[in-house]
């Protein structure tokens, strides 16, 4: 089950040491979950020294679809994977907002993110009552006709983004099922206010593949018991725990 933290715009460099010095030390103790780390841009290199030779993968939330050259501010997929990376967050809600990214630069970001070895973890999401056919669109547009193999798709309604409302189980599971008739091939998470408290409920929908977590990612007080959560609820029942 994945967990992967997208820390966005926040941090810096002590909270990073204080939370690896926390997170690689509870890792050891969890075996049902695997973790990734979204740090900025400019902690990646810091974050990649802080979790060499744990389990811990590392991630950027965003890359330029160019390879190299004359483009101020951007960051190549070569660049990200050289620093440590192994995954990407691409076509965030916040970077479609933020950035008028479309479905097209989306994919070529994908194919980039492929081309240098990284994840990507495509992001799509619907507003407030907009038809399944939105996600029909973004899914199919992201992967394009030839498919992103290995590619993660979250699910991630834009009303459940840092809101304190996650989609309730049901809209999960529904969604899930849709993007997996699209999909098959490919894991699907849930993002949209995971916290502690509904985690559990979550990852046991047969159809999610992992969450993933953005505001309560950013400090171990609350990704801590996010994974513990996941970590019991992925767990094989114990001959002692079921029915005598
Ligand atoms: C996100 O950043 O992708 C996210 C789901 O944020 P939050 O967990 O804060 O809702």
């Amino acid at each position: 089950m994945w967990i992967i933290a997208n820390w966005k715009m926040q941090g810096n460099v002590g909270a990073l040491r204080t939370f690896c010095e926390g997170l690689i030390p509870l890792m050891a103790t969890l075996h049902h979950i695997r973790v990734a780390v979204c740090v900025p841009f400019p902690y990646l290199l810091l974050a990649r020294d802080l979790l060499q030779g744990t389990t811990i993968l590392l991630g950027a939330q965003d890359i330029s679809p160019l390879e190299n050259g004359p483009h101020t501010g951007d960051v190549s997929a070569a660049m990200v994977q050289d620093v440590g990376a192994s995954c990407v967050i691409l076509g965030h809600s916040e970077r479609r907002r933020d950035h008028g990214e479309g479905c097209s630069l989306i994919h070529q970001k994908a194919l980039s993110a492929k081309a240098h070895g990284l994840m990507p973890i495509l992001c799509v999401g619907d507003a407030e009552g907009q038809a399944q056919s939105v996600i029909t669109r973004q899914v199919r547009r992201a992967l394009g006709n030839d498919g992103i193999a290995g590619a993660m798709i979250a699910y991630e309604p834009l009303w459940a983004i840092g809101t304190g409302k996650a989609a309730d189980e049901a809209t999960i599971a529904k969604m899930h099922r849709h993007i997996k008739s699209i999909a098959p091939n490919h894991p699907v998470l849930y993002g949209g206010s995971v916290t502690a408290d509904n985690v559990a409920a979550i990852v046991k929908i047969p159809e999610v593949s992992g969450v993933l977590v953005g505001g309560a990612s950013v400090r171990l007080e609350t990704f801590a018991p996010l994974l513990l959560a996941v970590d019991k609820a992925r767990a094989p029942a114990s001959p002692e725990s079921g029915p005598h």
